[in-house]
């Protein structure tokens, strides 16, 4: 007669989608969404800087996060000041989640990403490529077009439509 074993989960794996989402893109959603069945629970946190000057306040951004993320019970929305590492301690998370579009995003993040791991206990930085369908929609070229006036429907989620007036 063997031994049963139960199979314990003991630990469970938290990442943390950091950012300014200033304003959240389809492009960024696509990420979460594609990291939904790698981790247990995904924090998506707005960074503070203060030396930084949004088009869209805190308060707002986090706003348009919960329209967005309201319904997926994996998805927590929060925001964080100073060190990402630390933010990342505090809340018990082990992983990052970042999404690459270009080399330009692949050589600044690398860097972050090994700083990142020296600084922060061996956290580590967990990169999906962008799909290519989203692969030019940056958050920059979103604020641009709102800030001329023009459409931006083709580049955020449906529920952030009626959200995005200044
Ligand atoms: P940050 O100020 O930290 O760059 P962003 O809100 O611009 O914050 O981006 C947060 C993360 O989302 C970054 O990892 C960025 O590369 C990724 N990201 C932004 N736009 C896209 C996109 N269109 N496709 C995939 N990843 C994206």
């Amino acid at each position: 007669m063997f031994p049963t074993f139960a199979v314990m989960k003991t630990d469970s794996k938290v990442a943390i989608f950091p950012g300014s989402f200033d304003p959240l893109t389809l492009g960024h959603l696509d990420i979460v969404q594609r990291a939904l069945p790698l981790f247990d629970e995904i924090i998506v946190a707005v960074g503070v800087n203060n030396q930084k000057k949004y088009l869209f306040s805190l308060e707002h951004r986090l706003d348009m996060l919960e329209a967005v993320f309201s319904t997926m019970p994996q998805v927590r929305v929060d925001h964080f000041k100073g060190l990402t590492v630390n933010y990342c301690k505090d809340q018990g998370a082990d992983y990052l989640l970042r999404g690459i579009r270009s080399s330009g995003d692949f050589d600044y993040e690398k860097t972050i990403s090994q700083l990142n791991h020296v600084i922060g206990d061996d956290l580590e930085t967990v990169f999906l490529i962008t799909r290519p369908e989203y692969s030019f929609i940056s958050s920059t070229i979103v604020r641009e077009i709102i800030k001329g006036g023009g459409d931006v429907t083709s580049f955020v989620p449906p529920a952030l439509h009626s959200m995005l007036q200044i």
